[in-house]
């Protein structure tokens, strides 16, 4: 007897989003949720048999013709009634002994069926079977799948109502094909943009580059995000004291980590203070006026603090869990200077006294309590299986440095 799955997918609840949400945006984050839950409901439905479900799918966007785009939102996904993801693909991997997956079912209790075009809600879709030795493999792969608007976390009622709460708004993407240059926020509710009242500057500034005479249609296009966001205040990065955990571009284009994420940043802060943004000299004050403004050193200079270290690792790695003075229970009564709990990776800052004796932190026998509590919490480390990553005063420490010595513990080199 082959099993059919059926996924129930029953309204998605703000809980759910707001778990994924980030700064990825609604679409992502709702993938993140339907992919957990078919994961689920196949888990559960295959029993001791299961081995490993993998779901792809990609962004969610309003299905229908002539709708504005706009990253994913629920009024306008309300107005067309549909939202769909592309690309999907399920992969079932089970033991030898189970008797098969025939298909799987996607069921909306809320919605009768409806037919949008070729995709059906409800579909059933049939699983084909790959042939391995040592363990079943069933594949679906179909191009849409497509969800009925009411399975969003907000009715149309509440998008009416929408006062689009901070926490729910987040960086449009990149504003031009390769680079971010600006940050709008976007209301992932009712569809609304923001600037944040710091950066009020940006708009009369591209305006001017946008210039009627020469009919620049393209760059109003472009622009237009910047030009419809209201002003509001305290919402950036900048203005919350949280790093951008998005980049601005692409890597490969280099440049420091700072500006990979910070750029919008710099550009902002270097337009409002007059420099030239196409002028390398100009560029790099620039960054350096958003490195003073963010705590962390300017271009080319190293540490002087735990502080500054602090400020760059959470800048340079953004959206990881990062403690600071941290006590996990193996180390006891001793603390790390710089934790990652998830990735199990320690940072100690070394300032003089624990190289030599230094006065003011109790000369020589306080020198040498501190190279005992040290040992001691590289011995508790190892022995945790932790990674515990040491910078020294005495060293240049460059964020360029940083990077290499924490990246490779960090999944990220
Ligand atoms: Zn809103
Ligand atoms: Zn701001």
């Amino acid at each position: 007897m082959n099993t059919t799955i059926e996924v129930g997918m029953a309204p998605i609840t703000e809980e759910e989003v707001v778990v994924h949400f980030g700064e990825q945006g609604l679409s992502d984050s709702l993938v993140s949720v339907l992919r957990n839950r078919i994961r689920r409901q196949v888990e559960s439905a295959i029993g001791r048999s299961f081995l490993r479900c993998e779901v792809q799918l990609y962004g969610g966007k309003v299905a229908g013709p002539g709708l504005p785009t706009k990253p994913l939102n629920a009024r306008d996904a309300h107005k067309s009634g549909w939202v769909e993801f592309s690309g999907v693909k399920v992969t079932i991997d089970t033991e030898r002994d189970h008797s098969g997956v025939s298909s799987l079912i996607y069921r909306a209790p809320l919605t009768t069926r409806r037919v949008l075009g070729e995709a059906v809600w409800g579909n059933e879709q049939h699983l084909q079977e790959k042939p391995l030795k040592t363990k079943r493999r069933f594949v679906i792969k179909d191009s849409f799948l497509t969800m009925p608007s009411d399975f969003l976390p907000w009715t149309k009622e509440q998008v009416g109502a929408c006062v689009c709460p901070v926490e729910w708004l987040f960086p449009e993407g990149r504003s031009t094909a390769s680079v971010r240059e600006y940050v709008v926020w976007f209301c992932p509710i009712c569809g609304k943009r923001y600037l944040c009242a710091c950066a009020e500057g940006l708009k009369e500034y591209y305006k001017n580059l946008v210039s009627p005479e020469r009919g620049d249609g393209q760059l109003n296009i472009l622009h237009q995000p910047l030009f419809e966001a209201e002003l509001r205040a305290d919402i950036c990065h900048l203005c919350r004291d949280v790093p951008p955990t998005r980049q601005a571009y692409d890597p490969m284009y280099g440049g420091s980590r700072i500006k990979l994420y910070y750029l919008p940043y710099i550009n902002q802060l270097g337009i409002q203070s007059g420099l030239d943004m196409l002028n390398k000299e100009h560029k790099r004050e620039a960054e350096n006026l958003l490195r003073d403004r963010i705590g962390v050193p300017r271009v080319g200079e190293g540490w002087v603090s735990e502080t500054e270290l602090y400020r760059t690792i959470r800048a340079i790695f953004p959206g990881r869990r990062i403690e600071r003075e941290a006590s996990p229970d193996f180390l006891g009564k001793q603390r790390f200077d710089i934790y990652f709990p998830d990735e199990g990776v320690a940072v100690e800052y070394q300032g003089e006294q624990h190289a030599g004796p230094v006065g003011r932190f109790g000369g020589r026998s306080g020198h040498e309590r501190a190279v005992e509590r040290d040992q001691s919490k590289r011995e508790k480390a190892e022995k945790a299986g932790v990674q515990l990553v040491e910078f020294w005063y005495y060293e240049k420490i460059t964020e360029e440095k940083v990077r290499k010595r924490l990246g490779k513990f960090l999944g990220d080199e």
